[in-house]
């Protein structure tokens, strides 16, 4: 690998990506005197977290009255109790604090009429442990919430003293003897490599959405920090689990908030009728997002979809008073007219499931550091490496995210892991030198890319994952999609052997980076199938046609899977089991017992 020179930097903590995740978790470490490096491929505010629309979950109480073992107990609902309790006890007992904390960075939160955060409705979210009225618990800056968010941690991450390597793109971890020491990153803009060693490693690389052709994700959001964890021989968990959101724009799959139904939109089908009533009478357009996702599915499947294919469904915002929506959610009514060609205060918005969210991936105890079975222990900790934000599974959102709950996540945790950090490390340890192959396996794959000259184009073999998984792994799942779908991907993985990369400069790098990235989806896509295959039950977002009910006695349990498909070989994916923690942190919460699910 001579014929790379290498940029050498020692820091104590590297954190890869700079997201909300990303961002909170540098300042945590920066600020606690730990020298730092913040690695991001993109620029830090264009991370996908400035998409988020609707809003930041906590228990402030500013609209009526709320509490955090409320929004704890319908997030451990949300979950389908695949979420583990301690983590949401903390998440839930730490977000009002984790929102006044960002409200007095500067975050411009929209206001009530005496000047407090204001709150909208979400789904999910209720008063009095599920049996109260909706909880208008989700704080937001008008539509606009994560760009507003990233942009206050952005501009605060600047005061402490941290490096940031903005354009570089991380490809590998650099492991030794199971423990983390760095990682290997190429310099987009003038294509040098460079190895960061570190004390400890922290992935905050976001989510994998773009496995699917349609999502709300960014082209960016591609799962690399994951993909680099199944290549280091560690798993991931809870692969199976893919949030569909009710309401992606028809075809253009650009999202329209669930703060749009919150404010008081409905869905319709092509009767007119307002069929969530008969899905969830209680809690109707604001089911969870699972529930009313399949509900939409069930709806074009009977026939009752509208336009021209049937194939859809409207939601409508055109009964609110116009100044409302220009107040509350002025970026939707901008979106669904460039998107959709609809001028919203007249006309209904065409919708459909659209990928939207990842609950699955690098497991984590609440401190933010990587799990891994070892030795018969659910809870070893991977020394040097940690996951924060939607890279992470920590896990809270379990079989399903409620709406709202990853920007609070993203803070909490973010938060956490840089406290963790804080307390186990110590600036300016000398540390070890790296083994002498400590680039090989980064530099190895991308010498391999750089000169694939086969017969299949990056963006061909990219559309056939797209498609297989769209169609194989979609709302509704059965033994048959998914064995097709298994034999599907497996082939398309194997595709991967006979790629053709345009960009062989390091310099002129696009394909070559695109190329990078979809080999990070894939692994992630064959994961996904395989472990969808593996579990036999339906819980949350995972919906088995052929096994239609939850089954605690058997499935109550978080599934981890590791990756050995690498070199063109498909299907090398091994599953094993992780207890759900059926406890939590304090003696006075207790564990919330599970039961029906619904809305
Ligand atoms: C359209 C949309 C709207 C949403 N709305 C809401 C909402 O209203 N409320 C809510 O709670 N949630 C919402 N979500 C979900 C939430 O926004 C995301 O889950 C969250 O922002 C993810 O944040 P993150 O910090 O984990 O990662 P991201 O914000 O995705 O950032 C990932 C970071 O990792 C870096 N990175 C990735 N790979 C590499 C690599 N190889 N090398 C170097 N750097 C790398 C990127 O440069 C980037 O900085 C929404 C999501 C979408 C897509």
């Amino acid at each position: 690998m001579s014929a790379y020179q290498i940029v050498d930097h020692t820091y104590d903590v590297v954190v890869v990506g700079a997201g909300g995740a990303g961002l909170r978790a540098t300042m945590g470490a920066a600020g606690a005197g730990l020298k730092t490096a913040c690695v991001t491929k993109v620029f830090p505010t264009r991370s996908h977290t400035v998409a988020a629309q609707g809003g930041i979950a906590a228990s402030l109480g500013n609209m009526g009255p709320d509490h955090w073992q409320w929004h704890m107990y319908d997030t451990v609902k949300g979950s389908d109790w695949l979420g583990d309790q301690d983590a949401i006890e903390y998440l839930c007992r730490e977000a009002p604090a984790a929102v006044i904390e960002l409200e007095h960075a500067g975050l411009p939160f929209s206001r009530t009429a005496d000047g407090r955060i204001y709150q909208r409705a979400f789904g999910g979210m209720t008063q009095n442990m599920g049996e109260g009225p909706p909880a208008q618990r989700t704080c937001a800056a008008a539509d606009r919430t994560g760009h507003a968010m990233l942009h206050t941690l952005y501009q605060q991450s600047l005061k402490y003293d941290a490096d940031f390597f903005v354009e570089y793109f991380a490809i590998d971890l650099i492991m030794q003897d199971d423990v983390c020491r760095g990682v290997i990153a190429l310099c987009l803009d003038d294509g040098s490599i460079h190895r960061f060693r570190a004390q400890a490693v922290v992935l905050a690389t976001g989510g994998y959405g773009r496995i699917y052709f349609t999502a709300t994700s960014a082209h960016t959001c591609t799962g690399d920090g994951n993909a680099m964890v199944l290549r280091a021989g560690l798993p991931l968990q809870d692969m199976e689990f893919v949030q569909f959101h009710p309401t992606g724009i028809y075809g253009a799959g650009v999202l329209i908030t669930e703060g749009a139904r919150g404010e008081g939109g409905y869905l319709t089908n092509s009767e007119g009728e307002r069929f969530m009533e008969r899905y969830a009478p209680h809690a109707k357009d604001l089911a969870s997002r699972d529930v009313v996702s399949r509900a939409e599915a069930m709806e074009i499947r009977e026939g009752r979809g509208v336009g021209e294919h049937k194939d859809h469904i409207f939601l409508h915002l055109d009964h609110i008073d116009p100044k409302i929506l220009a107040e509350r959610l002025p970026g939707i009514t901008e979106t669904a007219k460039t998107f959709a060609g609809v001028d919203l205060t007249r006309q209904p918005i065409p919708v459909a499931p659209t990928v939207h969210y990842s609950m699955g991936g690098i497991p984590t105890n609440y401190h933010g550091e990587a799990v891994t079975l070892k030795d018969g222990n659910p809870d070893a900790v991977v020394p040097g490496l940690f996951a924060v934000g939607e890279a992470a599974c920590v896990s809270v959102h379990g079989a399903n995210r409620l709406g709202s709950n990853s920007l609070i996540d993203l803070v909490v945790f973010g938060r956490a892991a840089g406290l963790r950090l804080a307390e186990t490390l110590k600036t300016g340890i000398v540390q070890e030198e790296l083994p002498k192959d400590s680039a090989e396996l980064a530099l190895t794959r991308l010498d391999k890319f750089r000169h694939a000259q086969g017969g299949s184009p990056t963006a061909e073999i990219r559309l056939d994952m797209q498609r297989t998984m769209q169609s194989d792994c979609a709302v509704f799942r059965t033994d048959r999609t998914l064995a097709e779908g298994v034999a599907k991907i497996d082939k398309v993985y194997d595709r991967m052997a006979d790629v053709h990369v345009t960009d062989r400069s390091l310099i002129w790098n696009t394909d070559l980076i695109e190329t990078l990235e979809l080999d990070n989806l894939l692994a992630q896509a064959v994961v996904t199938m395989h472990c969808a295959d593996n579990r036999k039950e339906s819980r949350g977002a995972h919906m088995r046609e052929d096994y239609p009910k939850r089954d605690d006695k058997n499935w109550m349990k978080h599934t981890i899977a590791w990756f050995d498909g690498w070199g063109g070989k498909g299907g090398g994916v091994k599953i094993d089991y992780r207890p759900v923690h059926e406890f939590t942190l304090t003696d006075d919460i207790q564990y919330i017992k599970p039961k029906a699910r619904v809305y």
